[in-house]
């Protein structure tokens, strides 16, 4: 794991995941700003979009502090993948894993990405259409 690439370690003595202050993502991971909370895994937790788009809406996040995406897949192997897996159990909870969903990762402003802490959409329960906007 070459963590260089994370924000502001606060390690103050077993692992301690790195949090970014000012980051409203590391805030409801550590329960300072309140989430409808779905899963809670050992790497990630899954709650609800504030703002959602179709009727299962669900962020999943690291609760390391990581920019983004493609930040994730250099920084931290394996995250990715815990994230995918997420989004499969979160579509499992809301009944939506046989229909379809789609997981998505806004990467950068330019592609919609308003939180830098890396998140991925899981989104689904009404049809979804393709390019998407
Ligand atoms: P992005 O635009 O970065 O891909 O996605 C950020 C998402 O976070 C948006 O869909 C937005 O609705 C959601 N969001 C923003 N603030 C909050 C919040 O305080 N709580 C929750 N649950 N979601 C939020
Ligand atoms: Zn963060």
């Amino acid at each position: 794991m070459g963590g260089d690439r994370r924000c502001d370690a606060t390690q103050g003595g077993d692992a301690v995941a790195s949090r970014e202050p000012n980051c409203l993502f590391c805030k409801i991971v550590a329960g300072e700003v309140p989430a409808e909370i779905v899963r809670e895994g050992e790497r990630t937790i899954a709650f609800r979009d504030i703002n959602p788009q179709a009727p299962t809406h669900v962020l999943i996040v690291p609760r390391e502090h990581v920019a983004t995406a493609a930040e994730a897949a250099h920084a931290d192997v394996g995250l990715l993948d815990e994230i995918a897996r997420e989004a499969e159990e979160v579509a499992k909870v809301d009944g939506v894993a046989e229909t379809g969903y789609r997981l998505i990762f806004n990467t950068g402003t330019g592609a919609g990405q308003t939180v830098f802490h890396v998140h991925g959409h899981v989104l689904g329960g009404r049809g979804l259409e393709w390019p998407p906007g």
